[in-house]
């Protein structure tokens, strides 16, 4: 007899460790299931050590693409075929894309972050500080500058990781970076339009961390931004709102970094509301 049914999904996962507690597989799934796509996105525990047979798995068993998290981001890049220019800049890549037989790198951290910035304002011609030079700071940083923004000030705890983001921004955008060495409440500067959290402070489990800011410095006209994604109202966003601030939380970013990939993968535009909803019951 004839069977049209296919019985073989698709395939796109996540490569972590620890992965168990990243929720991008409830995301993604609840999007899949919406736009009626057959498709799986499973969550992979890989280690270090085993990353380059997880990317030669992922390839042999036709993987349609991918994400990376901690700590793999920097190091996927050697095992794949190329990455975009955005993602060699940024020197991380967060998601992988299948392009015919090979595996190519995006960083879609940074785009999901300009994408709900460009909700609240346009980034053309905007003044940036950002709190942290790790691997998000730099995602967001680049694409900030390529969407436009012209001035940023980078306010880093420790001086190296803050100099080489400074260099880059400087090197290889048009736009003007320097850095702040942060060790005591920074004091932000008048004229700025927009501040960033980018770093982990306030992260689960340590969510009533705060940021070293003196907070009489934050003006109702700048827009504040955390990436950090749970628990999403931090004590900056909370502050933030108090001081009549437009706020972006982490969840924004999150989702819109998770839309990015599902376009890419899928070709399909997946439903922001959807996937937003099944994060914010993960983290209810
Ligand atoms: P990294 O480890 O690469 O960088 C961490 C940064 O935070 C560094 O600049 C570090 O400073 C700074 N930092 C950490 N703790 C402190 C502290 N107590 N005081 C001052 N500075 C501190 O991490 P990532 O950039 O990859 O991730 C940062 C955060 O971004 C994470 O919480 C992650 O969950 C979040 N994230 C959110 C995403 C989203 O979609 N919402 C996407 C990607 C990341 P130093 O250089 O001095 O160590």
């Amino acid at each position: 007899m004839n069977n049209p049914r296919s019985f073989k999904q698709e395939l796109v996962s996540v490569f972590g460790q620890p992965v168990a507690e990243n929720p991008t597989q409830y995301m993604i799934e609840a999007a899949f299931k919406h736009h009626q796509l057959d498709w799986r996105y499973l969550t992979i525990e890989v280690s270090p050590e085993d990353l380059e047979n997880g990317v030669k798995g992922l390839r042999a068993m036709g993987f349609r693409g991918g994400n990376l998290t901690i700590p793999h981001k920097v190091e996927v890049i050697q095992y794949l075929d190329g990455t975009t220019e955005a993602a060699g800049l940024i020197g991380a890549v967060n998601c992988i894309i299948r392009e015919g037989d090979k595996l190519i790198g995006e960083n879609t951290d940074g785009k999901g972050f300009v994408q709900s910035l460009k909700e609240v304002t346009d980034p053309v011609g905007k003044k940036v500080v950002i709190f942290g030079a790790g691997g998000a700071a730099r995602a967001i940083g680049v694409e900030t500058a390529i969407a436009g923004a012209t001035e940023f000030t980078i306010v880093n705890r420790s001086q190296e990781r803050g100099e080489s983001l400074v260099k880059l921004l400087n090197e290889k955008t048009d736009s003007k970076a320097k850095l702040v060495l942060w060790d005591g409440p920074f004091s932000i500067p008048e004229e700025t339009d927009v501040v960033i959290n980018a770093t982990s402070i306030g992260l689960y489990p340590d969510v009533s961390a705060e940021l070293a800011i003196d907070f009489f410095t934050l003006k109702p006209e700048m827009v504040v931004a955390d990436v950090i994604p749970n628990p999403p109202r931090t004590h900056l966003v909370q502050t933030a709102e108090e001081k009549g601030c437009p706020v972006l939380d982490g969840l924004g970013m999150l989702v819109n970094q998770g839309v990015i990939g599902f376009q890419l993968w899928t070709g399909v535009d997946p439903d922001p509301q959807i996937m937003r909803e099944a994060l914010e019951e993960v983290f209810s």
